[in-house]
């Protein structure tokens, strides 16, 4: 309308109907109806303040709603500029806490659209799933992003795939379901369970392979693929023959649950566990160290090193002390940052021309090192090097021999830290 009438009189807007030729008792009510008249608009079911039009719209230059402009034109960027500043000021006033926050609305995105792509699987003669599938297809597992794929379609596949744990397929005909990778038997796909069945061989195999036209199973077919154990547990499967298509069931009934809380804590879990594995072991296998220093850590990093306070807990020995007369307990704070004998050992390789780090305790040294492990691992190594040195001559003074000397422990660290080669003195 704005643009429309922008700069329009009402004497105009006459003498164009007049031109139309339209009768004049029309014309008349037409003119009673835009001149002097008052408007409102109904904005979520409420009405506008009135506006009062004079010569036109173009008073009407603006109008917002929760903030938003509401535009006869599409929206650009720029009109939501308010917005985005107003939200970047509120992230950087959070600090770390809400940047936490933040993380955690965009964890929820994913379940979010996992219950449109639920719905529509659910209720295929849905207007909504009639229209989607009449234009993209009925495959909305297949997560194939060409450049010009609808954001729609985009957020389904999203959908699907934080869906796609939760749920397990029925067999109608066996086409729709991947042997592999596809939830059908159980819980679990065989691509996370592969003694079970030969995964190279059924790569890209659709189940179909292993039903009968009369909708029974190929027994003896599986015995080419699968273990025999596992045949009986299969074939007791029952194929859902009078469907058409294979369709999908949750593999735990919901209970009061909705299908996003379910979608958001399998994705959390998931996410959990793989923080828990690819932490400290991943960085830690990045440093490509000597086998049994790298061994050694990752020993350390479960608490599994007798150290004498361990030993002392357990009852096996019962002092807890330092062996090389720190005066302190001996923990994994001690032999990884705390002992004197390491600390002599670094001071001494500092000597050399070469930066070493220093750390009060083991979760001290293990969180400051997870970064320079990616940019200077070299500073890393060398670090790990010194503690393992030090472990193994402190166990050879345990058990009654010399000590090294400083100089001769700070050589063998440099030597297989840098060189990888093998330690200088022998021991
Ligand atoms: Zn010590």
């Amino acid at each position: 309308m704005e643009q429309a009438y922008d700069n329009m009189s009402w004497d105009a807007l006459e003498q164009v109907l007049q031109m139309f030729g339209i009768p004049v008792k029309m014309i008349g009510l037409i003119m009673k109806c835009v001149k002097g008249a008052r408007f409102s608009f109904n904005i979520n079911g409420k009405a506008s303040k009135w506006i009062t039009t004079a010569n036109g719209f173009p008073q009407v230059k603006e109008l917002q709603y929760l903030g938003v402009q509401l535009l006869l034109r599409r929206p650009v960027r720029a009109d939501f500029q308010f917005h985005i500043d107003s939200v970047l000021q509120k992230l950087n006033s959070w600090g770390e806490k809400g940047g936490r926050n933040l993380h955690l609305a965009v964890d929820r995105a994913g379940p979010l659209k996992a219950r449109l792509t639920w719905r529509m699987i659910q209720k295929l003669e849905s207007l909504f799933s009639r229209v989607i599938t009449a234009k993209y297809g009925d495959d909305v597992w297949n997560i194939k992003y060409k450049s010009n794929t609808s954001v729609a379609w985009k957020v389904l596949n999203e959908g699907a795939r934080y869906l796609k744990p939760l749920l397990r397929w029925r067999v109608a005909n066996g086409r729709s379901i991947d042997v592999v990778n596809d939830v059908w038997l159980l819980d679990m796909s065989f691509s996370k369970w592969p003694i079970m069945a030969d995964c190279l061989g059924l790569e890209g195999l659709k189940l179909n392979h292993f039903i009968n036209s009369n909708g029974s199973w190929k027994k003896e077919e599986f015995l080419c693929y699968f273990n025999e154990d596992l045949i009986p547990v299969i074939i007791q499967i029952k194929i859902e023959y009078e469907m058409l298509e294979d369709f999908m069931e949750e593999i735990h009934s919901l209970y009061g649950k909705t299908i996003i809380a379910r979608a958001y804590e399998t994705h959390y879990r998931s996410k959990q566990d793989f923080e828990a594995v690819s932490g400290f072991n991943s960085w830690l296998k990045k440093l490509k160290m000597m086998a049994r220093v790298e061994v050694f850590w990752w020993r350390l990093s479960r608490g599994v090193i007798p150290t004498n306070e361990f030993l002392k807990f357990r009852k096996i020995y019962n002092d807890d002390q330092c062996v090389r007369g720190c005066g302190e307990v001996e923990n994994m704070s001690h032999i990884t940052s705390m002992c004197n004998h390491l600390r002599e050992v670094l001071k001494k390789i500092h000597e050399w021309g070469i930066f070493v780090p220093v750390f009060n305790s083991m979760e001290d040294c293990l969180s400051e090192l997870k970064c320079p492990s990616m940019t200077a691992p070299n500073v890393v190594i060398l670090y790990f090097n010194d503690v393992y040195w030090n472990w193994k001559n402190r166990n050879e003074v345990a058990h009654g021999k010399e000590a090294n000397t400083i100089s001769a422990t700070a050589a063998n660290v440099l030597s297989t830290a840098y060189l990888s080669s093998n330690p200088l003195i022998a021991s």
